[in-house]
């Protein structure tokens, strides 16, 4: 699955350190009716950035793009109180090629800041840290997951990346038909795995609606995800382990309370399939302490932290770095959040996949327009950054923010 290795003769290089000229932001609805086992996401909201550099591209300025992934509110007044300004003023912040570094950039955002409690700001952070590799590998001219795997991964990318369709909502009233159907459209959109929510209602009718889900993607269970959005107590976890342990399911995802470690820890001593969590882990401090504490298994679960929500790719880097550290491969990495910035981290850093949303938190969910998914794998697209300009309804909202 191995891309042949960039080379170096196709970047741009630059003249004169690249300077941030302007940040944009705004915020905009999450479509989707949605609800999970905890939240309701119809008054969900997301920030959208763009930072504007003088770097001129194809005549016009660089302009690199970030937004929030599901799950969290769009930090406006986080943005514009303290990150926006601090990363205005930040002077050299330019790397050896002149290229705006975003670990300096993360440095001088953070600049002020206590350690822990790491709170919604990681939201923030993570929004103008998506939108600086935007501009940094528009301004290189190349895609980021090529930038990724030539700064990180040996130059070597995977050619497709493993996708998984999250959904599997609660249908009321209508309950095992409506959710048979949303399972068959998602195998027409080519996944073969698929990831339905639990915990809503009794574990008797979960079980059901767990049968029916296995009767539309076939096969012995390794082709379904179970998610419970952390709100199982400990008896009510282990009930359903006992459930689900013979159906041998992809995997049990946030059975308990993301911050729960020997909750995870109990959990993982008497359910032996695997177990995901992190997606609600904002910092590699978090991460680390899931690791130390929360007796998961190398061999077998899943990570979710999600670099959009997480203080962005900066401290995900880190986060990498103190998996290996501790013996995981990033290959049991699976980030939450069904976004392109995921999708090309897990592409370019070697990842085990990403989630992905289709038709749902429109529009930030799904991929390129251009990248049809099959079997559950999608190739990323060859232009310049993340990739949002192949995104027709997402890049409509971005566009009009350049020279706004
Ligand atoms: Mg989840």
């Amino acid at each position: 699955m191995r891309g042949p290795p960039m080379t170096a003769a196709r970047r741009f290089a630059i003249s004169r350190p690249m300077k941030i000229t302007k940040i944009t932001d705004i915020v905009v609805p999450i479509s989707s009716s949605i609800r999970n086992a905890f939240i309701d996401f119809s008054t969900m909201t997301a920030s959208v950035v763009a930072i504007e550099t003088d770097v001129i591209r194809e005549g016009k300025p660089v302009t690199g793009f970030g937004f929030n992934s599901n799950g969290r509110y769009a930090p406006q007044g986080l943005l514009r109180e303290r990150f926006i300004p601090r990363l205005k003023a930040a002077k050299d912040l330019e790397d050896a090629r002149g290229f705006i570094d975003p670990a300096k950039a993360w440095a001088a955002m953070m600049q002020n800041e206590k350690p822990g409690g790491h709170g919604e700001r990681s939201v923030a952070v993570g929004v103008l840290d998506m939108a600086l590799w935007d501009a940094v590998a528009k301004a290189e001219g190349v895609p980021l997951w090529k930038l990724l795997a030539d700064r990180y991964n040996g130059g070597k990318a995977d050619e497709t990346a493993w996708v998984y369709a999250a959904g599997g909502y609660y249908y009321p009233g209508e309950e095992l038909k409506s959710l048979s159907d949303e399972m068959k459209r998602y195998l027409d959109l080519g996944y073969s795995t698929v990831k339905m929510k639990i915990g809503g209602v009794p574990l008797r009718e979960d079980v059901a609606r767990i049968e029916t889900a296995l009767k539309v993607v076939g096969g012995d269970g390794q082709k379904l995800c179970v998610d419970v959005n952390g709100r199982f107590d400990l008896q009510t976890a282990l009930d359903y382990a006992r459930a689900i342990a013979p159906l041998s399911l992809r995997w049990y995802e946030e059975p308990v309370d993301p911050l729960d470690y020997l909750l995870h820890a109990a959990l993982a001593s008497e359910y032996a399939g695997p177990i995901a969590t992190g997606e609600n882990l904002f910092s590699m401090q978090d991460a680390r302490n899931l690791i130390r504490h929360g007796s998961l298994r190398a061999d077998r679960d899943i990570l979710q932290m999600d670099p959009a929500l997480s203080y962005g790719l900066v401290e995900y880097l880190r986060t990498l770095a103190m998996l290996k550290q501790h013996g995981w491969s990033p290959r049991r990495c699976v980030p939450h959040g069904g976004h392109q910035f995921a999708l090309n981290i897990a592409t370019g850093l070697g990842l085990g996949g990403n989630e992905s949303y289709p038709q749902v938190f429109a529009p930030f969910g799904g991929f390129a327009d251009d990248t049809p998914v099959k079997d559950s794998r999608v190739k990323m697209p060859e232009i310049p950054g993340i990739g949002f300009e192949a995104k027709n309804a997402l890049y409509a909202v971005m566009k009009p923010m350049m020279g706004a």
